[in-house]
């Protein structure tokens, strides 16, 4: 059985693309067969695992979403066994116009997704700092979406418009659309200010709230620029220790 889950939160900087690259490194190292597809036109993700999206022009996510390209032939290896890449493409404004005029325009991820959804263990989808067509198309096709909260003053400031963006969706496009959980980012243990941002979204989503939280560690913020997971670049650092405890915390979840 394979999941499909949208990495989302339409503030930027809060650790989406940071927890979708160290989940998918996580999730391939342990054997699962994993997909990771970037929407996001900043191509953080592809650049966090050594992907020069200027290379891949023609060749990536919005191909597909406007019906140019079969999803089949845009996936790439990387450099991790059992973690495959749907690289974004740059030509963003052209893809938003022409997508408007595509037959089922928020189900068009969906679509392209059920033809190979069966060949993987995990499909996560790293998505733009807007709740506009790609995320929706994210939350369209997904079965589950992963919230990462940076834990600061405003964490909590624009969640009504996600939750309220995730119940439209799940009234209509998206029936089954779950929350996966949410995970509370760059965590540090010495202020109250952390404390109590932790508290206010355990008191707000209970159960949903993972155990685990990422710490502030600059480690995690130089992985990216080398491309690779923090795993490889910092085995020892808390940001690894902490991701392959939410790794495994997820994977208990989930059932895996
Ligand atoms: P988003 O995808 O939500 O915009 P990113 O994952 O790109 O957020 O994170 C924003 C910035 O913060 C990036 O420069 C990233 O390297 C850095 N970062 C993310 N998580 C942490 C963390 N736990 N500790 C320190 N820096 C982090
Ligand atoms: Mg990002």
């Amino acid at each position: 059985m394979s999941k499909i889950i949208v990495v989302a939160n339409q503030k930027g900087g809060v650790g989406k693309t940071t927890t979708t690259v160290n989940l998918a490194a996580y999730l391939s190292n342990v054997g699962k067969k994993t997909l990771l597809i970037d929407i996001d036109p900043q191509g953080n993700a592809c650049s966090g695992l050594g992907v020069d999206i200027r290379e891949r022009s023609g060749n990536g996510i919005y191909e597909v979403l406007i019906g140019q390209k079969k999803i089949q032939e845009v996936i790439l290896a990387t450099k991790y066994k059992n973690l495959f890449l749907i690289p974004v493409t740059l030509d963003l404004a052209g893809a938003q116009i022409e997508l408007l005029n595509v037959p089922r325009k928020e189900f068009v991820l969906k679509d392209a997704l059920d033809e190979i959804r069966e060949q993987y263990d995990f499909i996560l989808i790293d998505t733009p700092p807007s709740l506009g067509l790609f995320t929706l198309n994210g939350l369209v096709a997904a079965d589950s979406v992963l919230i990462p909260m940076q834990s600061e003053f405003y964490a909590m400031e624009g969640l009504a418009q996600l939750l309220k963006a995730i119940k439209l969706v799940k009234s209509g496009l998206n029936k089954n659309l779950a929350i996966e959980g949410v995970l509370v980012t760059m965590y540090d243990s010495r202020t109250n200010l952390s404390k109590q941002v932790l508290d206010e979204v355990k008191g707000y989503f209970q159960e949903k709230v993972y155990e685990t939280v990422i710490p502030r560690n600059v480690r995690l913020s130089e992985a990216p620029s080398h491309g690779i997971a923090i795993f490889e670049y910092d085995e020892k650092s808390q940001g690894a220790e902490a991701y392959a405890a939410f790794g495994r915390e997820f994977l208990n979840r989930v059932g895996g």
